[in-house]
């Protein structure tokens, strides 16, 4: 392997010229010197502590940066194996390589050092939430690779290879050494971040048998700073939770020990109280309990069933033989719902449909909030079905499903309603928030049914049928764009550009970072191969790439070199990206 000599000599051979000839530094690098003298003794003679892998070469100082792996021998690493023994803790461990890596970078590895993105160093950073992501791999003998992005330096056009040696040779040891090794951590936070995504993971692995949708830790913070910054609103403005009485669950875990909490029991909850009172807030922190969450994010234990799915209204949206039948009958015009299509779906079509592609994909609890939701799809009240007489509303809304859903299929729904009283009648278990405290008022909501009678017809016409299979025709996945023949890409988590077209994700809620968006679109290929290759359904092919990627890790997603920007997604997400897709053509089931 060419060592860090070798690699001194070519940038001095390649220094000056056209930015091409960075070409040469494709391949593996051994930096073992370098990094020797940032960490003496942390590796016997003969062993290679230290590697850089260049794997893809920028083409010019202004286009995306090139693309590198550090690897990290395990004697050089050092971690302790209680640091990363079983899948959560070594999940927990590859974030926050990932946080310190960032840090580190931050903190002066990277560097403006000319033109472009000339001596910037970056890693795919985490949020608040922790994801699986392919920014840091343990291997199995605890071994450490780190993708990053290096901007290789210039100056105008030409290679400045000064500059490029205090980037490779300097700074990338030293970030080695500053974020990859145990020495360079601080221990306690390590254990804090491993105890914490274990005991959350452990949490949730306990919801069945619980008999809970989700649970929400006592001393919670559910509120976030603002609707662009995801940090917990600081705590001498926010109310932890306090769980009611009636609801309160306890728990042992692994190390957080015996925890209290409020427990939201499987079948339908729904979260009432006036306008102000935290009720979207409850809401949306259930809807992040499918993910961990870093130490002092406040809903640290605040966990939910992972197949729980947000459901909303988005008129506008694409629909694509989707069976909504069940919510909506003959639309005027004679126009079929069992499989509706649309190119501009309305706002209780697209929720119907919403509902059905996430029952399609495997969903087990569907949350929704009045808010985000199309009133009609939610209630059609007695007046207005003495007003409109049913054979002139194709609509069946959801409080005449809602019980079917779980008593038919075992699907739980949380809806937060402040607006109407009907599903009084059909709620297993009712939360009013009062001052951002919850209250349990299910026996008060009873008495309120009894004394006040809704007095409408339950109009769902008979159990609400299962999704039928949909095989999209693969030429409608068209991932070509120009000279490539695959081209994906992430903005955000707002939109995946596939091909030539633009997939919206706004509506799914639960996406928090863009690399999930990057895997998705990558995800999306793989989904039209299965589809060529086997005809695959959508539910077939959402079970096959889980199990592949489960199998095989994220690096079964980057189609040339390894990389570091692709994070973990589920079923749901990736099903609601394909049903998104404008161009997406179902077959006919003939
Ligand atoms: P609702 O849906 O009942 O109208 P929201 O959940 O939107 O109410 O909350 C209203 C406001 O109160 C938001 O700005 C939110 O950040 C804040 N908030 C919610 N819960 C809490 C809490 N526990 N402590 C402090 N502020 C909160
Ligand atoms: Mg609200």
């Amino acid at each position: 392997m060419r060592d860090h000599d070798e690699l001194l000599a070519t940038l001095r051979r390649i220094d000056g010229r056209g930015y091409r000839a960075y070409g040469d530094l494709r391949g593996p690098w051994d930096l073992s010197a370098p990094f020797r003298e940032r960490e003496p003794g942390s590796s016997p003679d003969g062993a290679r502590p230290c590697v850089l892998q260049v794997d893809h070469v920028q083409g010019d100082p202004f286009a995306s940066p090139s693309r590198v792996r550090l690897q990290i021998a395990p004697q050089a690493a050092a971690l302790p194996p209680a640091w990363h023994e079983g899948a959560d803790r070594a999940l927990a461990l590859r974030d926050l390589l990932a946080r310190q890596l960032d840090r580190a970078c931050r903190a002066g590895a990277s560097r403006r050092r000319g033109t472009g993105h000339s001596g910037e160093v970056a890693v795919d950073a985490p949020g608040q939430e922790v994801l699986e992501t392919s920014a840091v791999i343990i291997r199995p003998g605890g071994g450490l690779e780190a993708r990053l992005t290096v901007g290789l330096p210039a100056r105008g056009r030409r290679i400045a290879g000064g500059e490029a040696a205090a980037v490779l040779l300097e700074a990338l040891p030293a970030l080695a050494a500053d974020a990859l090794v145990a020495a360079a951590l601080d221990h306690q936070a390590v254990w804090r971040h491993v105890v914490t995504v274990e005991d959350a993971a452990t949490l949730r692995r306990r919801l069945p048998d619980l008999g809970l949708v989700a649970f929400l830790a006592d001393g919670a913070v559910l509120p976030r700073r603002s609707g662009v910054d995801q940090r917990p609103l600081p705590a001498t403005a926010a109310v932890p939770l306090r769980s009611p009485r009636s609801l309160r669950v306890t728990v042992d875990l692994p190390h957080a020990g015996t925890v209290t909490g409020m427990g939201i029991p499987r079948g339908v909850t729904l979260i009432v109280g006036g306008g102000y009172h935290g009720k979207s807030t409850l809401l949306r922190a259930i809807e992040r309990g499918v993910y961990d969450h870093v130490p002092a994010d406040g809903r640290e234990l605040v966990v939910t069933d992972p197949a729980a799915m947000k459901i909303r209204a988005e008129d506008g949206r694409r629909v694509e033989a989707v069976d909504i039948s069940g919510f909506i009958g003959e639309l005027p015009g004679g126009r079929t719902t069992t499989a509706f299509r649309s190119d501009d779906a309305s706002g209780s079509t697209s929720q119907a449909a919403a509902i059905m592609e996430a029952l399609e994909a495997g969903a087990t609890a569907l949350l929704m909030d009045e808010d985000t939701s199309a009133t009609n799809i939610l209630i059609r009240d007695a007046r207005m079905q003495a007003l409109v007489a049913p054979e002139h509303e194709p609509i069946t809304p959801f409080v005449d499903r809602v019980r079917q859903l779980f008593t038919g299929r075992g699907i739980s729904t949380v809806l937060v309603l402040g607006g109407s009283g009907d599903y009084l009648d059909v709620a297993d278990t009712v939360i009013a928030m009062r001052e951002f405290v919850p209250h349990e008022v299910t026996a008060e909501a009873r008495r309120v049914a009894a004394d006040h009678p809704t007095r409408r017809a339950n109009e769902a016409p008979g159990p609400l049928t299962a999704p039928r299979a949909r095989h999209p025709d693969p030429a409608s996945l068209d991932p070509r764009r120009g000279r490539h023949a695959v081209r994906t890409a992430a903005r955000g988590v707002r939109a995946i550009a596939f091909g030539r077209q633009e997939i919206e994700l706004g509506a799914l809620e639960q996406l928090v970072h863009p690399g999930q968006a990057r895997a998705i679109g990558e995800a999306l290929v793989l989904v039209r191969e299965l589809c060529a290759r086997e005809g695959a359904s959508v539910s077939a092919a959402l079970a096959t790439v889980a199990g592949r990627i489960a199998a095989e890790g994220l690096d079964l997603l980057a189609r040339r070199e390894p990389r570091g920007d692709l994070a973990g997604f589920r079923s749901l997400e990736l099903a609601g990206a394909l049903d998104r897709l404008r161009s997406l053509v179902i077959r006919d089931p003939r």
